[in-house]
């Protein structure tokens, strides 16, 4: 077995998802050596270009060998493996099973992913539906919280790929209704994740039950020292791939934070969502108690919202999710673990209702909005308890966060040096009767200020001349937060406006 340190990386990028090239007519993904079921599935499904992750693991797993994958969710890694999975598949399908394999003459799976969570095991079983649609291959989903029968009679049924949670794939095969035999290709989609969930001793157990030749597929948004065990452990002799380092792929998301007195987070939520008219964000509390507390108040206030997290039954997941995504619900609220996987393409608008206590949760929870390329926003409420965990996720990220005031909700005390910094800033160009300087992203896809005097950002004018919608500071003052020195620049994208409507 090699070890991690010992891999030869094939291709290191640091392109975020956002570096995409424009269209092509041939998409591109023929080019990778995939088969013409393949890209008209893909084709079909609207994407014509690959992502930097897809033109790097495409070809690599075509080739075979183990492959081990740095990336996060939202660059398209899905795609990556499932679609040259589903060519190997093919090329490899026997026209007869084994006699005596004990499925009467069933299809026995072979291929099997494992993933964290029941909506991401959900969300790459739809992917290898749609990209599969060409294909004669079948696929379940296997995962707790719902009824075990239909998944024995889907496994009966016979499939050629399942993709599961550990936890109840073990159930399934404790009670002899999967036979992993024929199992050719393993995958384990966010390996970090499924160890921080506590998954390493069903991943072992599984490991061991699985037939010892087969190629296998690693992905995980980092590599801490477990991780690196289970690769040496797993991976044979295995291709690196990596792409959108973490502080890249929060770039493509604007940042901002909003101090407040907790006891008026809800209703500055509630103030936010109305005028800025935010029709579909996604909310994260830390708590399973707090998500439904939060969703009864803003129900209460007339925004339709649902919780999600562990707690809710798989139905009631699936259905807020399916709403969520329609547009029916404004607002769904989840814990980290919940929104795990959720993948909605072109989510706006993603709130830390309440930061998460480790300042990876951060990352992967703006990482919900901002997918392939697309842009988006993510706003954090914090309040002065908060600020220490707010300072852990500007280290670990490398970037000041923006800070945003929003009129009527200013916390009586700031324990926050940032925006202290900032408001002396502002009060020194009051002073000063500095002009206003226009903010805001100019004249964006329905950008607009909050209403009612709305935001500023700190650095800007919320104490000055300028008024709503007018801020000032020094001309060559840094616009909404700094970087520290050697660290990427904290975000501006979009000329620094605060907070901003869609
Ligand atoms: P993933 O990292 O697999 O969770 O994918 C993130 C998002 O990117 C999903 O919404 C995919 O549907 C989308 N996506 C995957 N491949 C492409 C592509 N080649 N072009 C544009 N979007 C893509």
């Amino acid at each position: 077995m090699a070890t991690a340190e010992t891999l030869a990386p094939i291709a290191v990028s640091d392109a975020p998802a956002a570096s995409h090239a424009p269209a092509t007519v041939d998409g591109g993904f023929a080019a990778l050596g995939l088969r013409d079921e393949l890209v008209r599935a893909v084709l079909a499904h609207g994407y014509s270009t690959p992502t930097p992750i897809q033109k790097q693991a495409i070809p690599a797993v075509l080739e075979g060998g183990d492959l081990l994958g740095g990336a996060q969710t939202g660059t398209g890694k899905t795609a990556g493996f499932v679609l040259p999975m589903l060519q190997r598949l093919m090329l490899s399908a026997k026209p007869q099973l084994p006699p005596n394999n004990g499925a009467r003459g069933k299809k026995l799976p072979r291929a099997l992913i494992l993933a964290p969570t029941r909506e991401l095991a959900a969300q790459v079983e739809e992917s290898v539906r749609i990209y599969g649609k060409f294909l004669p291959m079948t696929s379940t989903c296997i995962f707790g919280g719902v009824g075990i029968n239909p998944q024995i009679q889907a496994m009966r049924h016979g499939v050629d790929i399942v993709v599961a949670t550990p936890g109840r794939l073990l159930d399934l095969y404790g009670q002899g209704a999967i036979n992993f035999s024929q199992i050719e290709i393993l995958v384990l989609d966010e390996a970090d994740r499924m160890l921080d969930m506590g998954f390493i001793h069903d991943i072992k157990k599984v490991l061991a039950v699985l037939p010892p030749k087969r190629q296998n597929l690693l992905f995980s948004a980092t590599f801490s020292d477990d991780i690196k065990a289970l690769t040496d452990r797993l991976l044979n002799n295995p291709k690196m791939i990596e792409v959108a380092r973490r502080n890249t792929t929060i770039e493509v998301v604007d940042q901002s934070v909003v101090l407040v007195d907790k006891a008026h987070k809800a209703k500055l939520l509630v103030h936010l969502i109305r005028e800025q008219k935010w029709t579909q964000s996604l909310i994260f509390t830390r708590t399973k108690h707090g998500a439904n507390r939060l969703a009864e108040q803003l129900e209460k206030s007339g925004i339709s919202a649902m919780a999600i997290h562990g707690n809710k039954s798989q139905g009631a997941r699936t259905k807020a999710l399916a709403e969520f995504k329609t547009g029916t619900l404004q607002a769904l609220v989840a814990t980290d673990i919940a929104a795990r996987g959720i993948d909605i393409d072109q989510l706006p608008q993603v709130v830390n209702y309440e930061l998460p206590n480790v300042p990876e949760d951060y990352v992967h929870r703006i990482g919900r909005t901002g997918r392939a390329g697309a842009s988006g926003q993510a706003m954090s409420l914090v309040t002065n308890e908060e600020l220490p965990l707010l300072k852990d996720i500007e280290r670990f990220s490398k970037q000041v966060i923006a800070r945003v005031k929003i009129e009527g909700f200013n916390p009586a005390l700031i324990a926050d040096p940032v925006s202290t910094t900032a408001d002396a800033r502002d009060a020194e160009w009051a002073a000063r009767g500095g002009r206003p300087a226009p903010r805001g992203r100019p004249g964006g896809s329905g950008a607009k200020r909050p209403s009612s005097g709305g935001s500023a950002g700190y650095g800007g004018g919320a104490g000055g001349a300028g008024g709503a919608g007018g801020g000032q500071r020094p001309p060559s003052g840094p616009p909404r937060g700094r970087a520290p020195a050697g660290a990427p620049s904290a975000r501006p994208r979009t000329g620094g406006g605060g907070a901003r409507g869609r």
